[in-house]
């Protein structure tokens, strides 16, 4: 599986990260881990990024590109990973699609993390409570005044990133709003119904790959409007067709993640679709 965690300062990007890698066994590329690595080890890299990132902005897009394309030629990448905080500009979003282009990687979804701006501030300085009791370091760039021009640079120069890759048919929204557990889960649903995880009985699942294929033509931001449809999307095909039932469900999932009126007639019009070919499959046999 591989994928892009986006969202600002405080959506929960890195928290997800960590649970996608323990349940799916890839690895968390997290630019910032590694940038504050540098910084510590007082790398050439480190020490043209301390400032910078000090501050709030952002650091070179050659400096990340660099250090991503060489992460990428690691072994332990054939398994799968998680950006996290890349790409964070338009110029790095499409080095990126250059790099993966190169090496033959294909890139499954962007999970976009949606919260409302106003929780942000009380999230960060949660997460700086929680630092503290740990006994673990603080980042300097967790005051209120860094958080705000983060915030900024966010809005100018990362949030284009989610028409881009909307645009592309690789965007899934989350709303990150929901308590940790229920966000977790809500990105695995759709991760399901796209078919970037096995999900559970993987055989019968294989209809829903096409079905999610199908939707993820229609890509587009979620919206409340989405979410409703695919709520009322039929729930299952009819009795006996378990299969078909499942796609059903994971077309309804793909279609409240994306939310174009593709991808809700994606999720009306599957289970009819499938069941006939379950049908077809068993007169074969
Ligand atoms: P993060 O841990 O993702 O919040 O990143 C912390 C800081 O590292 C950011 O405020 C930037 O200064 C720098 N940084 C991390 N990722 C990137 C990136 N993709 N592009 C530029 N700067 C970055």
């Amino acid at each position: 599986m591989r994928l892009i965690l986006l969202g600002p300062p405080g959506a929960g990007k890195g928290t997800q990260a960590q649970r996608l890698v323990q349940k799916h066994r890839i690895v968390q590329l997290s630019t910032g881990e590694m940038l504050r690595a540098a910084v510590a080890a007082q790398t050439p890299v480190g020490l043209q990024a301390k400032d910078i990132m000090a501050s709030g902005s952002l650091v070179p897009d050659e400096i990340v590109i660099g250090i991503i394309s060489d992460r990428l030629d690691q072994p332990d990448m054939k398994n799968g990973f998680i950006l996290d905080g890349f790409p964070r500009t338009v110029p790095q979003a499409a080095a990126l699609d250059e790099l993966l282009k190169k090496k033959h990687i294909k890139l499954d979804a962007v999970v976009e993390l949606r919260v409302n701006e106003s929780a942000l501030l009380d999230r960060v300085e949660t997460r700086v409570a929680e630092m503290r009791a740990r006994g673990e370091e603080v980042r300097i760039d967790d005051t209120p005044e860094v958080l705000s021009k983060r915030l900024a640079n966010y809005r100018t120069l990362t949030e284009p990133l989610i028409h881009y890759y909307s645009e592309r048919r690789k965007l899934l929204t989350v709303d990150g709003m929901m308590t940790i557990e229920h966000v977790t889960r809500e990105i695995n649903r759709i991760l399901s119904a796209i078919g970037a995880v096995e999900p559970k009985g993987a055989k019968a699942a294989a209809p829903a790959k096409k079905a999610a294929a199908a939707a993820r033509k229609t890509a587009k931001p979620a919206g409340k409007k989405a979410a409703k449809t695919a709520k009322k999307a039929p729930k299952a095909a009819p009795k006996g067709k378990k299969a078909a039932s499942r796609v059903a469900r994971k077309a309804a999932a793909a279609a409240k993640g994306r939310g174009t009126a593709m991808a809700k007639k994606v999720a009306k019009k599957t289970p009819a679709k499938a069941s006939k070919k379950v049908t077809k499959k068993r007169a074969k046999r």
